[in-house]
């Protein structure tokens, strides 16, 4: 391709409102351009990159045996009602109507469309397994897009789904991907850690996330670096706190006045002098419609996908304040659960207290009248109507829950990938059945298996820059080298790179000759900045005794080849590097 003829249109300037690297480098390179919040144009560069993505997720797909659809975009609500995903969803789904009336929506995810194929579809046991894959756009009307093409409302995803007879068959198709997932993601330059993850609206018994370290990311890991162990912090589980949980003095429970105390922070100051660990935080939810309250230590945080977890919502949020108020009594500041009763009559469901809190007492809570607390609680006496449940954060510098020896670490990390076992939930809502050699009839046992293509080029970036650009990996950087004539003008130069270009090509390898008028510096600011793992400069002077500069991106300084060696020489670094598709 030749630069003259290649719209790229580069920035001077940092856009304002971009702050990750990915989002700044690849809007002024010249990637991206913005169309509304979390709505991108992919410009040519950028669609190269996700052509190359897409490729390299195409082979492995194909390597594990499965087949690629391509399935609507635009569903009608019923068969999301059949799942009872129409509400979970809320108000992350791009809702519409169509000109009779009829509810439709913009696709999230594909598992109800998938499943209906194969309940339409698949008879006998005899036609399993099955593993479907697509390349799609989904919607998601996030609350807050941000970070470039981190966290929008359209992007990319390849979402596969296996269909299996059997436990063991879902366990051999997980792996499968799994296996797949670690190949792309090597293939693709990122280094990652693969977690436990919390299921989410998603449902399902067991789900590994794949997780890029980049503090761009919006999760956060624990990590033991001692034995490997690693969860997103939502699932994440510690031995406690670092310093042991100890409650005050032991004795009866007594209301005090607490006037104006509304945080754990103002209860901890004189004139009450309550520390953060001798208090309990009540915390109360809506839960599938009716109000659970959650008991963590007041300088612990509740966890919401562990209350999710150990409640088995399907939806919650936290309860309004006259939701609360009718109930409790009180406002938050001083709430606790204390002589709270809960049950399917009483008004609050159910009560979940952090199992650390087991055997605590001295402590300290609201007493659901404002402007008023309870001191000498017994977690074992006076909450015995809650559930023990593991609720907290994980935080850094505990220890770690598999080994003796570890510390976790708690870091930034971008989700690109996540694999669900969703056992039987689908095939049970839609009615996809097959019979069995017994002839008869049961469950698909299903697995899901998401990848966000543009996070895999956006975590590159974040990966790999530096002060001057990008640092494209070979295997997906758009094209593979820079040919940059230095003195564009000059007959002999100009030539030269004529035919090098076509060298080049002949040898399958993707050179952007640079055949604008511009300086030099200019040519390599760009050629940096758009962050082609290679570049090749000709100067005349060079030139004059048969020699070209070669220079990796990431290289202090650049090496004379001799013009008659450089298209092996590039054809075997790109080939080192990853550029070249397995498959050819
Ligand atoms: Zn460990």
């Amino acid at each position: 391709m030749r630069q003259s003829k290649l719209f790229v249109p580069t920035l001077k300037e940092t856009p304002a409102d971009a702050t990750v690297a990915s989002h700044v480098l690849l809007l002024r390179a010249g990637y991206l351009r913005p169309l509304a919040a979390g709505i991108y144009s992919y410009l040519p560069l950028f669609q190269r990159v996700i052509r190359k993505v897409e490729r390299i997720i195409r082979e492995e797909m194909a390597a594990i045996g499965a087949q690629e659809f391509f399935l609507p975009a635009l569903h009608p609500a019923e068969i999301w009602k059949e799942s009872g995903r129409w509400e979970v969803m809320g108000d992350n789904m791009f809702r519409l109507k169509d000109r009779g009336g009829r509810d439709m929506c913009l696709g999230m995810t594909h598992e109800e469309i998938f499943t209906a194929i194969a309940r339409d579809e698949l008879r006998s046991y005899r036609q399993l397994p099955q593993v479907w894959y697509q390349i799609q756009t989904k919607f998601r009307d996030e609350a807050r897009p941000k970070s470039g093409v981190l966290r929008v409302r359209q992007f990319t995803m390849k979402d596969a789904y296996s269909f299996d007879l059997d436990q063991p068959g879902l366990d051999k198709s997980f792996e499968d991907e799994r296996r797949a997932y670690c190949r792309i993601f090597e293939r693709c330059g990122l280094s990652y850690v693969a977690v436990d993850a919390h299921s989410g609206a998603m449902g399902g018994s067991a789900s590994t996330e794949f997780m890029v370290r980049t503090d761009a990311g919006e999760d956060d890991v624990v990590h033991c670096a001692s034995c490997g162990y690693a969860a997103n912090v939502e699932r994440g589980e510690s031995r406690g706190p670092s310093s042991a949980a100890k409650g005050g003095v032991a004795g009866p429970t007594k209301a005090f006045p607490t006037p104006g105390v509304k945080t754990i922070e103002d209860l901890a100051r004189p004139p009450h002098g309550k520390p953060p660990e001798q208090q309990l935080k009540t915390l109360v939810y809506w839960a599938d419609g009716a109000l659970v309250i959650a008991v963590v230590r007041g300088d612990d945080e509740l966890n919401e996908a562990k209350l999710q977890t150990a409640s088995g919502a399907q939806v919650l949020r936290p309860a309004h304040p006259e939701e609360i108020q009718a109930a409790l009594g009180a406002r938050p500041g001083s709430l606790g659960a204390v002589g709270v009763r809960a049950g399917e009559q009483e008004k609050i469901r159910r009560i979940f207290v952090d199992r650390t809190l087991a055997g605590l007492s001295g402590m300290v809570t609201g007493a659901n009248e404002d402007g008023f607390h309870l001191e000498g609680v017994d977690v074992a006496r006076d909450l015995a109507q809650g559930t023990l449940a593991d609720l907290r954060k994980a935080r850094a510098g505990e220890r770690c829950p598999r080994c003796e020896a570890g510390a976790l670490d708690v870091y930034k990390a971008l989700e690109v990938g996540h694999i669900f076992k969703l056992g039987t939930k689908y095939s049970e809502a839609l009615g996809a059945q097959v019979l069995d050699a017994q002839g008869k009839e049961i469950p698909i046992v299903m697995g899901s298996y998401g990848i966000g293509v543009e996070r895999i080029a956006a975590a590159a970036v974040e990966l790999h820059h530096d002060a001057d650009g990008i640092r494209w990996p070979a295997s997906i950087a758009p094209f593979h080298l820079s040919l940059l004539p230095l003195q564009q003008q000059d007959a002999a130069v100009a030539q030269a790179a004529e035919k090098l270009y076509e060298d080049l090509g002949a040898a399958g390898i993707e050179a952007l000759l640079d055949d604008r008028d511009e300086r030099p510096g200019v040519k390599f600011k760009d050629a940096d900045l758009v962050g082609l793992p290679f570049r090749i400069a000709i100067g005349k002077k060079s030139l004059a005794e048969g020699k070209v500069e070669w220079k990796a991106r990431g290289d202090a300084q650049a090496e004379l080849v001799p013009l008659a060696e450089i298209v092996s020489k590039a054809k075997q670094a790109l080939g080192k590097a990853g550029a070249f598709s397995i498959v050819g």
